[in-house]
Order: C-alpha cells, then sequence, then structure tokens
C-alpha cells in the first residue's frame, strides 16, 4: 500500500467509525429519559441564541420536545417572531425576544426582560455565530466581526448570564457551539507558538487578558497585513482562532465558578456540533442541524451533571 492508498484507508476508517457513533446515538436518542432523571419542567428556562435557523432553531426545538420553556432569540425581531410561531404553532412553549449578542444595549433589555418574566435562566446556549468563508477559502476581510461575534459575544453573554442562573440541585447549564477547528493541537490546523499553546492549555493559567491578547494580536495583523506570518490556524484562520477563544474561555470561567455552592452550581461545557448543513456551510456537510443539536442537548439535560470546562462532540469528551 503506498502513501495515498494509506490516506484513503484511514480517511474510509475514520468515516466508519463516525457513522457508527451517529448510528449509536441515534439509538441512545430513542430512549427516553426516565421519570428519575428528568430533573427539568415546563418550568424550567432554556435560552438559545441565534436560534431563528440553523443549528441554534433544532436546539430551541429538541430542548421544547423535551418540555421545557424555551426562549427562541434572534437579531433580527421579524425574522426570529417567524421562527417561534412554527415552533408554537406545534404546540411548544417558546417564546421570543431580541437578542443581538454583540450589542450591550439589547442584551440589558433582554437580561432585565428574562429576569422580571421568568426570574432568571436555568440553562443558556451560546450558539449565535458567523463565518464568512465556506469550504477552504481563507478570506480575513471579516475578521473583526467573526471574532466580535463568536467569541466576544459568547463572552458576553456569559457574563451577563451567570448573575441570572438560578439556583438549581441539578445545577445551571451554559453550553456553547463550537468546532473542532479551535482545538489547540490540531494535527493539521494551530497556532505555531508552543508556548503560547501551552498556556492557552492549562486551565490554571489562562485569563481573559491572555486570551484577548491573542485575538487581538491577529486582529492587529490583519490590519497591517501581517497576519500570514503570525503562525495562526491555517484553514479558516479567523473562525478557527475565535472558536480557540471560546473555548479557553469556557474553561476559564469553568475553573472561576468551580467554588460555588451545592445547589447553585453552573456547569459550563463547550462542543463540536460536526460539519452541519447549514446556512454557514453552504448546505454542505455530513449532518444534520437536527445531529448537530444533539450534543447541546445532551449537555443540557445530563442528569447528575458534574462536568465543567470540558470540549465535546458527539456525546464524547474530546481534546481542547
Ligand atoms: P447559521 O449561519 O445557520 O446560523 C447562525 C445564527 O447565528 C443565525 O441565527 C444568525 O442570525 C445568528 N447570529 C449571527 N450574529 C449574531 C448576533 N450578533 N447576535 C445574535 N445572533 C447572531 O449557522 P449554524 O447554524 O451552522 O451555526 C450555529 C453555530 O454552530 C455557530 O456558532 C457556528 O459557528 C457553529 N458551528 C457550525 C458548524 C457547521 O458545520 N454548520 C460547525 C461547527 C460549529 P441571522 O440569521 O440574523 O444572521
Amino acid at each position: 500500500m503506498d502513501n495515498t492508498d494509506k490516506q484513503i484507508d484511514k480517511k474510509e476508517k475514520a468515516k466508519e467509525r463516525r457513522d457508527k457513533r451517529r448510528q449509536e446515538i441515534s439509538l441512545i436518542r430513542s430512549i427516553p429519559y426516565s421519570d428519575h432523571q428528568r430533573w427539568w419542567s415546563a418550568e424550567t428556562i432554556a435560552v438559545v441564541t441565534g436560534a431563528n435557523r440553523g443549528i441554534g432553531f433544532e436546539i430551541a426545538h429538541q430542548l421544547a420536545l423535551h418540555g421545557l420553556t424555551v426562549v427562541l432569540t434572534s437579531r433580527d425581531t421579524a425574522v426570529g417572531e417567524e421562527s417561534a410561531k412554527v415552533l408554537q404553532e406545534g404546540g411548544f412553549k417558546v417564546v421570543f425576544h431580541q437578542l443581538d449578542v454583540i450589542d450591550q444595549e439589547s442584551i440589558r433589555t433582554f437580561c432585565s426582560w428574562v429576569k422580571e418574566n421568568y426570574g432568571g435562566i436555568d440553562i443558556l446556549i451560546n450558539n449565535a455565530g458567523f463565518n464568512h468563508n465556506i469550504g477552504s477559502e481563507n478570506s480575513v476581510e471579516f475578521a473583526e466581526k467573526v471574532i466580535n461575534i463568536n467569541y466576544i459575544g459568547a463572552k458576553n453573554m456569559i457574563k451577563a448570564a451567570i448573575p441570572l442562573m438560578k439556583p438549581n440541585p441539578a445545577g445551571a447549564r451554559i453550553v456553547s457551539v463550537s468546532s473542532r477547528l479551535g482545538r489547540l493541537n490540531g494535527r493539521k490546523n494551530r497556532i505555531s507558538d508552543d508556548a503560547l499553546r501551552q498556556q492557552l492549555e492549562d486551565a490554571d493559567v489562562i485569563s481573559e487578558e491572555l486570551i484577548d491578547g491573542t485575538v487581538n494580536k491577529f486582529l492587529e495583523q490583519v490590519k497591517d497585513g501581517s497576519w500570514t506570518n503570525g503562525g495562526w490556524p491555517q484553514n479558516n484562520t479567523d473562525y478557527s482562532l475565535s472558536k480557540l477563544a471560546v473555548n479557553a474561555y469556557t474553561r476559564l470561567v469553568a475553573r472561576e465558578l468551580t467554588g460555588r455552592p451545592e445547589g447553585e452550581k453552573i456547569f459550563v461545557n463547550c462542543y463540536c456540533p460536526g460539519w452541519v448543513k447549514t446556512a454557514m456551510t453552504g448546505w454542505a456537510g455530513q449532518v444534520t442541524p437536527e445531529e448537530g443539536a444533539d450534543t447541546a442537548i445532551w449537555l443540557s439535560l445530563l442528569p447528575d451533571m458534574r462536568i465543567s470546562g470540558k470540549f465535546f462532540a458527539e456525546r464524547r469528551e474530546i481534546h481542547f
């Protein structure tokens, strides 16, 4: 077998493994949660950002199917109301509220509304995201927007939501939709600076300054045109870095929240939905939005939750 054959063989084996895992998950999903596992009720409030379409809409749909009250949010009111209507007409407990994750005024208005109407939040799903490039393109023309929506937007929401998370014996949950493209030690796509990677990998060392400093350095290099020699991830550079920042921030927040007393725990995790057929990928991809939403639902509802600051895919922990 020459090298090309070996690579094809490896790819085929990887595909077989993925397909097998997808089949396993679809079987597991058909088993309903039993009454003693079901810690949530119709009074459990789940907020989903960027839920007017794609994976976010599916997350809202599936959480509603499990009987929670879902706050479907969207930056565009008319579009969001339409999406919420689809679920409301299916008999689900879904309400709409406007929310733009990079607009502080919008976040403030949303938080006051959710506090006043529901007393707080049990589950926050940071799903809102943006990627300008499709396929193997690697333009950084919209790098600032990509970093802002994906990383700063998720950070804004986590900061705003923490004071609103309701005390709950099962623990409140924050789940961010991230990507394997943001892995620190991805084989083909990584930051080349070993020391920086090690710092970003060490949950005890990560700080907001370190993460912000990293993304800001990249954005400065985009402005002065030197980014191609900056040792940044090679594929989807701006997007990969934005998700790397989400992952690092997840670990940082999980560390900061560790000491909360029983009954007031908040578990913070992130996951990769796979390569999903949505507008973001030009409807290319290997999995449906329904499958892409699955790990978010699993992390949101997991009974006996103890896991925080971890990265998942297909209901399994994976390396950052
Ligand atoms: P879509 O482009 O279909 O959906 C993105 C959603 O984010 C839209 O609802 C969009 O709203 C919303 N959004 C964008 N900016 C903001 C903002 N400032 N405030 C609030 N909402 C905003 O993509 P997907 O469903 O595929 O992506 C969902 C998440 O999954 C993203 O975080 C993405 O990075 C992640 N992901 C997707 C993968 C894939 O293969 N599709 C792979 C890995 C991760 P609007 O309609 O107004 O633009």
